[in-house]
C-alpha cells in the first residue's frame, strides 16, 4: 500500500445501498420500507394467469363437443300416464315414469345396446317392458354392476330387440329429475365411462393431494389458512363425491344414504360455507373489509342453518332443497367471485386467477343447472365441469398460499434486518456514549502535551470494533501547537508516518476541503486496488489540520453510515479535546501569574496553608523565603516598565531553575517573590536563599544595549513548632527581610528563632 489515487468518475455513488463515493455529512436514508406485505411478487402477472385459465374452460368446452358420437339411437321421451305408484314407496317419495321411443338396427350378434341415463340423485331407477324388467339401480345404494366411480346408469337391453322399442322408464326419490335416457352402442357407453371415471379420479386426487399438502404446509409454516385449505379440501371431497353419488361406495360412509338427497344438499351448502370462509380469511377481510365479513359470515351463517334443516331429515323440506340445491351453490361462487375481485384489486396474491376459476365455476353450475330442468345438455364437462374448476381453484389457492409464506418470509427477513439494523444503532449509540464519558472524565487530570493524543487514542478504542478496517489512524498538524500521530495497529506507525510524509499536501488539501472522501489504494506498480482509505477530516482552524484515515482491504467502499459514525465520533473527541485545553488554559490563568508564569499570590497562599498543615500534622520542617529586588524603582524609573518587566521575568526564571522539585515558588506582589521549602529548615533554607541570592546576582539582563546588575535581599524564617497556620511565619520572614535591606542588601537574613 503506497500509492493513493482518486478514482475516475469518483462523485458517483458506487453501488445501491453503499456510501456515495463521496459522502459529505448525513446518513443517506437507504434503509428498506415494510411495503404491504400482501403485495404480489409478480402480481403483474395475474391477469395473464387468469385470462389464459378462462381460455383453456372454453378450449375445454370446445373439446367437450368432439366427443365421438358414436352408434346413438334418437331415443323421444314422453309423458307415462296411468302408471301405478310402485308397492312399498316411503311416503314422501316421488315416483316419475316416462315412455321412452326408439328404433334399434336389426339384431346383430356383434353390437350390443345399452339404455344410459345421466347419474341423478334418485333412490331407485329401472325399465320395464311388457315382461320384461331391468335390474334397479340407485345412486344411494349402487351395485357391483356401477364400477368404481360409476358416471351414469346403464342397463343392458336385451339382445334379441330390434325394430321399435317402446320402454318405460321408472325413477322414485326427492324430486323428478331429467336423467336424459341415451341409446347408444355398448361400447360408446363405455367411452363415455371412462371420460367420467378419469374426471372424477383426477378431481379426488388433485383435492387429496392438496389435502395433504395443505397439511404439510400447516406444520411447516403454522398458518391457519393452510389448516382452512385443508378443512376445505375435506369438505369438497364429501360434497363433490356425495354429489357424484361416489360417496356411498365406500364402506363406512354408506350410512351417509340416510339423508338421501338432503344430506347431498347439507354437504354442499357446509361446502359453499366454507368456500366464503376460506375466501375470507384469504383476502385478509377481517381488518380490511369489516362490512364485507359481516355479510359473507350471515351467508355462511345461514348455509350452515340450511346444512341443520337438511339433517332434521323433514322430507317437505327436503323436497324444496333438491329442487333449488344448486341456487345456494351459485350465489356462493357469486358472492366469492365478488369478494375475489375485491381482493384483487386489492392486490391480493394470485386473487384474479382465482376470480376466473370462480367465473369458470359458475358457468359449469349454470350448465349443470340447465340440464337438471330437462334441458338438452349432456357430456362429461356439463357433470364435472364446475367440479374440476373448483378443483383448479383450491390448486391456486394452495399456490397463493405457498406465495404467501414467501411473503411472510421475506417480511421476517425485513423485520430481522431491521432488528440487526436497531441493535447496530444502539451499539454504537452505546459506544457513542462511552466515548463521550470517557473523554469527560480523563482529559480533565491531563497535562496539556497528553490531552490530544489521549483523547484520539480513546477515539481509535471506541471507532475499532464498529467498523471492520485493518488500519485506523489519527494525523493532525499544529492541533493546539502540536502534532499528533496515531496508529491503529501501533507496529504500523513507521511505514503510515513515512506515507503520510509523502501525501502531507494531498492529505492537507482533503482534510482542509471538510469533505469526507474515499479513495482506493495501490501497491506501486500495480493497478489492481489493494485497499480503500476514507479520509475523514477532523474541523480543526487553519492552518492546522487533521483526518481520521480509515483503511480497509479488497475494494468494497465505506457505507455512508460508517463514514458518519467515524466523522460523529471524531468530532466528539475534538470538541472534548479543545474542551480539556480550554479548561487548562482556564485554570492555569488563575493559578498562574501572567508575567512571570511562576504561581500568583492566591496559589501561594492556598500552598502555605497545605504545606504549614502537612508540617503541623507531620512535624517535619517548613520554612519561608521572602526575595525582593533591590532597588527596583530606579531600573523602572532609569530604564522604563517594560525593561522592569522583562528583569522581573528574568530573576523568576533563575529562581525557579534554581529549586528542587517539591519547592513552591511564586510572585508575592510587586517585585517581591516568595518561596516555600517543604521539608528544610535552619541551614539548609539559609543554603538555599544563599544560592538563589548568588543565582540573581549572576544574571546580566539587557536594557537598550545595556547589561543590568541586579541583586535581591532575602528573608528567611522555619516554622516554629507552636506555629500552626503561616502568618508567624511569614511576619518573621518579613523582618528578616527588613532586616536584610537594613543591612545593606544583597544578603540573606534569617530569622532567628524569637523576632520581635
Ligand atoms: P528596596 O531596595 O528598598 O526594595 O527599593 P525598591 O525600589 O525596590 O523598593 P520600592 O518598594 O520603593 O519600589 C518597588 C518598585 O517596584 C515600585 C514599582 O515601580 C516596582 N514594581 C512593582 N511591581 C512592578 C511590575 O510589575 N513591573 C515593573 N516594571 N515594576 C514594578
Ligand atoms: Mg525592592
Ligand atoms: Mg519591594
Amino acid at each position: 500500500m503506497s500509492q493513493t489515487a482518486p478514482l475516475p468518475g469518483s462523485r458517483r455513488p458506487r453501488t445501491a445501498g453503499r456510501a456515495s463515493w463521496v459522502a459529505k455529512g448525513g446518513i443517506e436514508s437507504g434503509g428498506t420500507t415494510l411495503s404491504s406485505q400482501r403485495n404480489a411478487p409478480g402480481g403483474r402477472h395475474e391477469g395473464l394467469i387468469a385470462i389464459c385459465l378462462l381460455l383453456l374452460g372454453l378450449v375445454a368446452v370446445a373439446m367437450a363437443g368432439v366427443v365421438p358420437e358414436g352408434g346413438r339411437v334418437p331415443v323421444r321421451v314422453g309423458p307415462l300416464t296411468d302408471v301405478q305408484r310402485p308397492d312399498g314407496l316411503p311416503p314422501g317419495s316421488i315416483h316419475s315414469a316416462s315412455v321412452l321411443r326408439f328404433e334399434l338396427p336389426p339384431a346383430n350378434p356383434e353390437a350390443r345396446w345399452v339404455l344410459r341415463l345421466e347419474r341423478e340423485a334418485v333412490d331407485a331407477v329401472w325399465l320395464e317392458a311388457g315382461d320384461w324388467h331391468s335390474p334397479v339401480q340407485g345412486f344411494f345404494q349402487p351395485g357391483h354392476e356401477a364400477g368404481v366411480l360409476p358416471g351414469s346408469y346403464v342397463f343392458d337391453l336385451p339382445a334379441s330387440w330390434s325394430g321399435p322399442v317402446e320402454l318405460e322408464l321408472h325413477s322414485t326419490g326427492d324430486a323428478p329429475r331429467a336423467l336424459h335416457p341415451q341409446v347408444m352402442d355398448a361400447g360408446h357407453a363405455m367411452h363415455l365411462e371412462h371420460y367420467a371415471v378419469a374426471a372424477s379420479a383426477t378431481i379426488y386426487a388433485s383435492l387429496f393431494t392438496i389435502g395433504l399438502l395443505s397439511l404439510a404446509l400447516y406444520s411447516a409454516a403454522r398458518d391457519r389458512l393452510f389448516l382452512a385449505l385443508f378443512g376445505f379440501t375435506v369438505v369438497a371431497m364429501a360434497a363433490l363425491s356425495a354429489i357424484n353419488g361416489h360417496l356411498y361406495q365406500v364402506p363406512g360412509l354408506r350410512l351417509f344414504a340416510f339423508w338421501r338427497g338432503q344430506g347431498v344438499v347439507a354437504l354442499v351448502m357446509l361446502l359453499c360455507a366454507a368456500w366464503l370462509q376460506m375466501l375470507l380469511q384469504y383476502a385478509g377481510m377481517d381488518d380490511q373489509r369489516p362490512r364485507w365479513k359481516g355479510l359473507v359470515d350471515g351467508v355462511s351463517l345461514a348455509l350452515v342453518g340450511l346444512v341443520a334443516l337438511c339433517l332434521v331429515n323433514v322430507p317437505q323440506l327436503a323436497r324444496v332443497l333438491a329442487q333449488v340445491q344448486t341456487v345456494p351453490f351459485g350465489l356462493a361462487l357469486v358472492l366469492g367471485l365478488v369478494l375475489l375481485v375485491d381482493a384483487a384489486r386489492r392486490r391480493t396474491l394470485m386473487a384474479l386467477p382465482l376470480a376466473a376459476l370462480a367465473v369458470l365455476a359458475l358457468a359449469g353450475v349454470i350448465l349443470l343447472e340447465l340440464s337438471t330442468r330437462g334441458h338438452r345438455l349432456d357430456g362429461v364437462l356439463v357433470r364435472y365441469g364446475y367440479q374440476l374448476a373448483i378443483v383448479a381453484g383450491v390448486a391456486i389457492l394452495a399456490v397463493g398460499l405457498v406465495g404467501r409464506i414467501a411473503e411472510y418470509r421475506r417480511q421476517r427477513d425485513r423485520e430481522l434486518l431491521a432488528r440487526a439494523d436497531t441493535e447496530r444503532r444502539m451499539q454504537r449509540e452505546a459506544a457513542r456514549s462511552e466515548l463521550v464519558s470517557e473523554l469527560q472524565l480523563r482529559l480533565r487530570s491531563l497535562s496539556p502535551e497528553d490531552i490530544p493524543w489521549s483523547a484520539f487514542r480513546l477515539l481509535l478504542d471506541r471507532l475499532r470494533p464498529l467498523l471492520a478496517v485493518e488500519r485506523l489512524v489519527v494525523v493532525a498538524q499544529g492541533l493546539h501547537g502540536q502534532d499528533v500521530l496515531l496508529v491503529d495497529p501501533v507496529g504500523d506507525t513507521d511505514a503510515v508516518r513515512a506515507q503520510i510524509g509523502r501525501r502531507q499536501l494531498a492529505l492537507r488539501r482533503q482534510a482542509a476541503n471538510g469533505i469526507t472522501l474515499q479513495q482506493p489504494v495501490t501497491e506501486a506498480g500495480h493497478p489492481s486496488v489493494v485497499a480503500i482509505e476514507a479520509v475523514v477530516p477532523l474541523p480543526i482552524r487553519a492552518p492546522a489540520w487533521g483526518a481520521v484515515l480509515l483503511q480497509r482491504r479488497g475494494a468494497d467502499g465505506f457505507a455512508t453510515e460508517e463514514l458518519s459514525l467515524a466523522g460523529d465520533f471524531a468530532r466528539q473527541a475534538l470538541l472534548h479535546l479543545d474542551q480539556a485545553m480550554a479548561a487548562v488554559q482556564l485554570r492555569r490563568s488563575a493559578e498562574l501569574d501572567a508575567l512571570t508564569g511562576s504561581f500568583n499570590r492566591r496559589t501561594i497562599d492556598h500552598w502555605l496553608t497545605r504545606t504549614f498543615a502537612e508540617a503541623a500534622r507531620s512535624g517535619q520542617p517548613v520554612s519561608v523565603l521572602f526575595i525582593d529586588l533591590d532597588h527596583f524603582k530606579s531600573i523602572n524609573d532609569r530604564f522604563g516598565h517594560a525593561c522592569g518587566d522583562a528583569c522581573l521575568r528574568e530573576v523568576a526564571r533563575a529562581l525557579r531553575a534554581g529549586l528542587q522539585e517539591g519547592d513552591l515558588f511564586g510572585r508575592y506582589g510587586g517585585e517581591e517573590f516568595i518561596v516555600i521549602l517543604p521539608g528544610r529548615g535552619g541551614a539548609a533554607a539559609r543554603a538555599v536563599a544563599e544560592h538563589l541570592r548568588m543565582e540573581v546576582e549572576a544574571l546580566r539582563p539587557e536594557c537598550g544595549g545595556r547589561p543590568l546588575r541586579l541583586t535581591v535581599s532575602v528573608g528567611v524564617a522555619t516554622r516554629l513548632e507552636h506555629e500552626e497556620g503561616p502568618e508567624a511565619t511569614l511576619g518573621r520572614a518579613d523582618r528578616a527581610l527588613y532586616a536584610a535591606k537594613a543591612n545593606g542588601r544583597n544578603c540573606v537574613q534569617v530569622a532567628p528563632a524569637v523576632f520581635r
